[in-house]
């Protein structure tokens, strides 16, 4: 019930990184070792190249999305002009932004979001018209909420005026199709283990021919064509690439199969806790994640007395911090209710008895909350 924490690895990505990791070799030697662990890494680079629909030469490899983020980000706003984002973005994107730009208005625009998450053109226009716009970074679909960002009439403002796109795809990568032949981004981050594949290895996007001068985060001996330097994570990129290629064959029936699963668990939640709230449920959203509010009742007390079921009050990057969800408070919500607020998210090896087992812990761990408040005069 937490895949957008971390999906299990697919079982092809277990064995082409088992394999890799069975095998000796630098990917830069260019003895006949080095170079099968280089024909490894072309390999990844090519099927992670044809799920996206790009060029294998347009893909960096990094150690996830967090540094592909902050790798682009430091290249595409290097000192001047105007950064735009949005509220709800991850902090690999938000706080990157804020430590860029030093977090003032003159360089840093977050855009708000409405109570469906979507933001509002009219104030990219704005922020777009008020001085030269480096980059705007939008994710493509959120993390917890899954709702899905219309990338294209922002691409199609932000390219008017001149500015680069990035997108941190990280949750949409492997589990909706993607064709960057159509979706003109500029830049794109994701991470294996989202899809399937590794932890500790992702990717960055740099679309050919796009203006952009290297500011590389690691220095050193050159690999990745100067974007980042360091011995290659070859196990690692082979697992990518295998898991890459799994998504890329069952995209359509996965995608099919988490959201009858998702909108299974939404239905019974809904008829067996009543008050219970689906955020973002007016709008597209990936096929298997819900954010649920149970007005009144804390997550985390839920989640404890539920624990058989791996869920998530917020996401995991920032889970156990004391802050609430700045994803929920920026769609309009109370503190009250973002601290209410329990993510499920599913994906391709979920089960419909994995539903049944979640939604049936999920009652009896309400049911005991409310009972516990209402013995203890809770406020
Ligand atoms: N962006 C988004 C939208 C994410 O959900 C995550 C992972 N929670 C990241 C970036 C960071 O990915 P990683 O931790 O694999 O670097």
């Amino acid at each position: 019930m937490d895949y957008n924490a971390t999906a299990p690895l697919r079982p092809e990505a277990l064995e082409a990184t088992l394999l890799a990791l069975r095998s000796v070799g630098n990917a830069s030697s260019i003895h006949h070792l080095g170079q099968d662990a280089a024909t490894r890494v072309d390999t990844a680079r090519r099927q992670l190249a044809e799920l996206l629909n790009c060029s294998p030469g347009e893909i960096i490899f990094t150690s996830g999305a967090t540094e592909a983020n902050n790798l682009v980000l430091r290249a595409a706003y290097a000192g001047e002009g105007l950064l735009v984002t949005t509220a709800v973005e991850h902090p690999a994107v938000l706080e990157a932004a804020r430590a860029l730009t030093g977090n003032t208005p003159e360089a840093l625009t977050v855009l708000p979001v409405d109570e469906d998450g979507a933001i509002d053109l009219e104030l990219l226009h704005t922020a777009l018209g008020s001085r030269k716009v480096t980059v705007v970074t939008a994710m493509l679909a959120n993390n917890e909420t899954g709702v899905l960002t219309d990338l294209l009439p922002i691409i199609k403002a932000a390219h008017e005026a001149g500015a680069l796109v990035h997108t941190d795809a990280t949750q949409y990568v492997g589990r909706l199709p993607l064709d960057l032949n159509e979706v003109d981004v500029d830049l794109l981050s994701l991470s294996a283990h989202k899809f399937g594949g590794p932890q500790g290895v992702g990717a960055l996007f740099v679309r050919r021919g796009t203006p952009l001068a290297q500011r590389p985060l690691l220095i050193g001996g050159g690999q990745e064509r100067g974007w980042r330097a360091g011995t290659l994570n070859v196990a690692g990129i082979t697992g990518l690439g295998a898991a890459a290629q799994a998504a890329r064959l069952q995209l359509k029936q996965e995608a099919a199969h988490t959201s009858e699963l998702r909108d299974h668990l939404e239905e019974k939640l809904i008829s067996s806790v009543p008050g219970c709230r689906i955020n973002g449920a007016r709008v597209p959203r990936l096929p298997g994640v819900t954010s649920v509010t149970f007005p009144g009742l804390p997550a985390d007390a839920v989640l404890a007395a539920m624990p058989e079921i791996a869920a998530s009050d917020g996401s995991a990057c920032s889970a156990g911090a004391p802050t609430p969800s700045h994803v929920l408070l920026a769609m309009g919500h109370s503190r009250e209710d973002a601290d209410s607020t329990i993510r499920f998210s599913i994906g391709y090896a979920t089960t419909e008895h994995d539903i049944d087992k979640a939604v049936e812990a999920t009652v009896r761990a309400v049911t005991h909350v409310q009972s516990v408040m209402a013995t203890t005069n809770w406020p």
